[in-house]
């Protein structure tokens, strides 16, 4: 098989958390267009080094025979198509499933591996007003409605998610972004303010999981399937007022590092806020 040399920038073997009621193998590509203030992940934002794709599948067949498919987060995975088709291919070969957590910067690119693709999770930062300033991307709003349009037109499963922190997101704001994706699965999650990459969000307190309730409460007025994810109680989803907890696998993940030892970090909470 063809071999590359690849950003990327470390992976966990098995994970019960990244993809729901699948067992997955999670792939961290690094290299990101954004600068989120409360990106867990900033050690993923630069590409820093390329290793070789075989390594990568040498794990992965080791891993094969206890998950359903593979996960491709990052940093953005959609950033470097070239290098994200050929791992998917790879991955597909091998009779695996595919999710992509994206923050939907690249709309050619989502388009060009939509037919492979089994589940998108793409991220909703915040209301259309707020996006560019937040991630500090002058066009990233407009390029974020092209690529929630592409995913409207096509047939494929889609999960949008949206992670909450007191100091950016009031309650408005989430039945805006409700409103806004009315027509997809939204997950509300709990932020991680201690792990973020500005100093200012790391003192703030996360919010509880009593308050993203209520604002599962208000966005469900707009959309139908609304989902929390929170640290004490891992996924629910909002029903009628009331919150049904997801049959998830188990919370626990173990953490295979890359080379460097910071980057083990990252894999302990979702990629990013993912
Ligand atoms: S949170 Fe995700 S999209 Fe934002 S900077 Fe970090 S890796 Fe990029």
């Amino acid at each position: 098989m063809r071999h590359l040399k690849i950003n990327l920038g470390g992976f966990v073997p098995i994970s019960t958390v990244d993809w729901s009621h699948q067992l997955s193998f999670v792939i961290f590509l690094s290299g990101c267009p954004f600068r989120c203030p409360y990106c867990q992940n900033y050690e993923l934002l630069e590409v820093k080094e390329l290793r070789d794709s075989e390594e990568l599948f040498r794990e992965l067949d080791e891993a094969k025979m206890f998950i359903d498919g593979v996960v491709f987060s990052g940093g953005e995975p959609t950033e470097r198509i070239d290098i994200l088709t050929f791992l998917i291919e790879g991955v597909k070969k091998r009779g695996l499933k595919v999710a992509v957590q994206t923050n939907g910067y690249y709309p050619d690119n989502l388009k060009r591996i939509l037919e492979d693709v089994d589940l998108f999770m793409m991220d909703v930062k915040t209301v259309p007003e707020k996006y560019d300033s937040l991630v500090k991307r002058p066009d990233a709003l407009e390029r974020v409605e092209r690529s929630l349009e592409i995913l409207r037109e096509s047939e494929v499963d889609v999960e949008i998610r949206t992670t909450l922190f007191r100091s950016l997101h009031t309650l408005e704001d989430v039945e805006r972004i409700a409103l806004w994706v009315s027509d997809f699965p939204l997950v509300l999650q709990q932020g991680r303010p201690e792990n973020a990459w500005d100093e200012e969000i790391r003192k703030e307190r996360p919010l509880t999981r009593d308050e993203i309730f209520e604002m599962a409460r208000v966005a469900k007025k707009h959309n139908k399937n609304i989902k929390i994810r929170t640290a004490e109680l891992g996924e629910e989803e909002y029903e009628d007022h009331s919150i049904r907890r997801e049959a998830v696998l188990g919370e626990e993940r173990s953490c295979k590092s890359g080379k460097r030892d910071g980057y083990s970090r990252s894999y302990h909470g979702r990629c990013c806020e993912r």
